[in-house]
């Protein structure tokens, strides 16, 4: 079981603000909380995977961390560096467990870990969401080291079995009536113990990498899409299997369309002639330019629909469309001419009662109404 999302743990939208986190986290601790579920398991997983989230989500730096790298951004173990085994801190194991997700095989001979899975943000255009595209990325990334072959241990040495849990990661700790399972304080919960620490990776069996990957976009991708690259994660803990790499998709702002699902929408200007009189317009589409013929007497805010020029979805089925708004643009920087003109063409119609404006006069005549009805009888 892949480590869940912290935004997913919580219920919470990616950009949730503060107070949204906060509220979530309040609602699930509350209802999760071990006093309120005693005995159930599943509770108490949720609450731990709640707060852990919760810590990470609250505080502004781990979150950009978060966001930027995944889980890996906010290990403690991953961001210790050179502290070997010890670069754990033994509160955060107390707290939340383990952190590196599954144990694998638990024999007397100590445990392993899956590792981590990453996250990788990756912004790409509206085009190339429509079209899909292959994009290199770099990933800062554990791997595991070559010297010791992940395991920590001198070459010519082996990590042996702890003494003090058995190899089992955990003692149980008697309080009063109580017998409580705990991280084993030698160990650290890590079953092994590493005598002679491997000089290239401190004892830790990985080391950070960075690695070039080829991610494929299938076309129709949108914001919030994730691509799952298999056992490309971080490589796992003495010798366990890597975690996967997943690929969140984040497209661009567009600077002439806005997309809506499979629609794309679009602002056409058009000048007051155009608007009046009718006429053709070159409107830009992703597959190239079309004509749409605007008819006469178009008003501002009129939705011209373009069947199936929007985006084919990723999942397959019909394209969306591509609806293009009309703003009717005011002219400006008129020259004496045009201003004659337009003098001109506002004395034909004044007088005429509103049969050339028929909305400017209607709403006169509504203004005009209420101001009677408050002064009226005076
Ligand atoms: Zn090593
Ligand atoms: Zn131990």
């Amino acid at each position: 079981m892949p480590r869940r999302d912290y935004y997913e743990a919580l219920g919470v939208a990616r950009n949730a603000s503060d107070a949204e986190i906060k509220k979530a986290y309040r609602r699930l601790a509350m209802k999760y909380h071990p006093d309120r579920n005693p005995g159930d398991k599943e509770a108490e997983e949720r609450f731990k995977e709640i707060k852990e989230a919760y810590e990470v989500l609250s505080d502004p730096q781990k979150r950009a961390a978060y966001d930027q790298f995944g889980h890996a951004g906010v290990d403690p173990a991953a961001a210790a560096g050179g502290g070997g085994f010890g670069g754990r801190g033994p509160s955060f194991s107390d707290i939340f467990g383990d952190i590196f997700g599954d144990i694998f095989g638990e024999g007397g001979g100590g445990r392993s870990y899956r590792g981590a899975d990453l996250r990788y943000n990756l912004e790409i255009d509206l085009e190339e969401a429509v079209r899909g595209t292959t994009v290199r990325i770099r990933v800062p990334t554990l791997a595991a080291c070559e010297v010791c072959g992940g395991s920590g241990a001198a070459p010519g040495t082996r990590p042996v079995t702890c003494r003090t849990c058995g190899g089992h990661g955990q003692v149980r700790m008697q309080q009063g009536f109580f017998s409580i399972q705990q991280t084993c304080p030698h160990c650290r919960g890590a079953g092994v113990l590493i005598e002679r620490p491997c000089p290239a990776c401190r004892g830790r069996g990985r080391v950070q990498r960075s690695k070039t990957l080829s991610v494929k976009v299938p076309p129709g991708v949108d914001t919030g899409d994730r691509i799952r690259l298999a056992g490309e994660g971080e490589a796992g803990e003495q010798g366990g299997p890597p975690g996967d790499l997943y690929v969140h998709i984040r497209v661009r702002e567009h600077p002439i369309f806005r997309r809506d699902g499979n629609d794309l929408y679009c602002e056409v200007p058009v000048n007051i002639v155009t608007a009046a009189l009718g006429g053709e317009l070159e409107i830009p589409t992703l597959d190239g330019r079309v004509v749409l013929r605007i008819p006469p007497e178009t008003q501002t805010g009129k939705l011209f629909r373009l069947r199936g020029k929007g985006v084919r979805p990723v999942r397959g089925g019909p394209p969306g469309d591509l609806l293009c708004r009309v703003v009717v643009e005011t002219p400006v920087n008129l020259t004496p001419r045009q201003r004659e003109l337009l003098e001109e063409l506002g004395r034909t119609m004044s007088g005429s009662g509103g049969r050339h404006n028929p909305r400017e006069s209607s709403w006169l005549d509504g203004v005009k109404r209420f101001f009677e009805a408050i002064t009226g009888g005076r």
